[in-house]
């Protein structure tokens, strides 16, 4: 398949020498024509700019900063994409901009589908990577060997702009996650632990065994907190413990004190004897919506990773 690729940085720069590898033929484009260098030694062609690179090619992949970018180079993609031919976005977009592009596409007959990705610079070399699809499944399963040249796990998600919802979700929970992780990491060195010991210890606990997504499946996802694995009295103690530490020792614990205001929330509610996610319904209410997935459906995902 003849594949256009713009935007050769530090992920599509190995994502297109990837490509070349799975035996796809490589039209390349960046605003820096150096970084083409290795895919034009691989034997890939030179386009002076993404539609010159479009005209040529069955599909077009697009690694750009942002949703600025990828405006503009949709704009010079919708003036030389070929009828038939689909623009797959593999940046960290935003799901309003992809629309408005797919939008704009479709009036044209072409195809455009949001695909960003997740492995960071080493997984996009070592083709260790995640990419998230959004858009017409047709289209995607036409294009999936190209997508298979550069990540292993290619997830259709529905359909345009699904893909961009869950990268977003995903990265901002990691950086969350972490931020968390500072606070309690603080309060653990504080109080006189040494940091790798404690990063040993906890990394062997409950949550450091388990997938961090993979725990979503038991109680949230199904909105099923009876009979509790953890009863949220119990976390409540935990939680009025590690506060009062931080108190004592003089770490600023913000994380954990909106954490003890929510799970104090849930208490009030009633809901001690129910599991210790179960705090978690306070922010469906507020969010207005209501999640409940059957359980032999989470199974079957889990499932999938054999
Ligand atoms: P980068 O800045 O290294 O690469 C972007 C490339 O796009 C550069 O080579 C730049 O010259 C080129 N470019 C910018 N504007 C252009 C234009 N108008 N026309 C043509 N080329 C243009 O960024 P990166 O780290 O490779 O990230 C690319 C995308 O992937 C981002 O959306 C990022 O959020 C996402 N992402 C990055 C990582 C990571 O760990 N770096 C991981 C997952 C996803």
């Amino acid at each position: 398949m003849k594949v256009a690729f713009i935007g050769l940085g530090t992920m599509g720069g190995s994502m297109a020498l990837n490509a070349i590898k799975g035996g796809h033929e490589l039209i390349v484009h960046d605003l820096r024509r150096d970084a083409a260098r290795p895919h034009l030694d691989a034997g890939a062609q030179w386009a002076d700019e993404p539609r010159a690179a479009a005209a040529a090619a069955d599909v077009v992949l697009t690694s750009l900063p942002g949703p600025r970018e990828a405006e503009s180079v949709g704009e010079s993609l919708l003036k030389g994409m070929r009828p038939g031919a689909a623009w797959f976005d593999l940046s960290t977009n935003s799901p309003t901009v992809v629309r408005r592009l797919h939008a704009r596409f479709v009036e044209r007959g072409l195809s455009m589908l949001d695909a960003p990705v997740s492995g960071g610079p080493h997984g996009a070399k070592s083709r260790k990577l995640a990419l998230l699809v959004g858009g017409d499944r047709a289209v995607f399963d036409r294009f999936r060997p190209v997508l298979d040249s550069i990540g292993d796990q290619i997830l259709y998600i529905g359909p345009i702009g699904a893909g961009s919802v869950a990268k977003l979700v995903h990265n901002c929970a990691g950086y969350m996650i972490q931020t968390a992780l500072a606070e309690v990491f603080t309060l653990g060195v504080k109080a006189g632990v040494d940091p790798l010991e404690l990063w040993a210890a906890v990394r062997q606990c409950s949550l450091g065994r388990i997938r961090t997504f993979d725990r979503l499946g038991r109680q949230f996802l199904q909105g099923s907190f009876e009979p509790p694995d953890f009863a949220l009295q119990l976390a409540h103690k935990d939680v009025t413990l590690a506060t009062e530490l931080g108190r004592e020792l003089g770490v600023p614990m913000r994380i954990a004190n909106m954490t003890f205001a929510e799970m104090t929330e849930a208490l009030n509610r009633g809901w001690g004897d129910r599991d210790s996610r179960v705090p978690m319904l306070l922010q469906e209410e507020r969010a207005g919506v209501e999640i409940k997935v059957p359980a032999e459906a989470i199974k079957a995902v889990l499932e999938r990773d054999g």
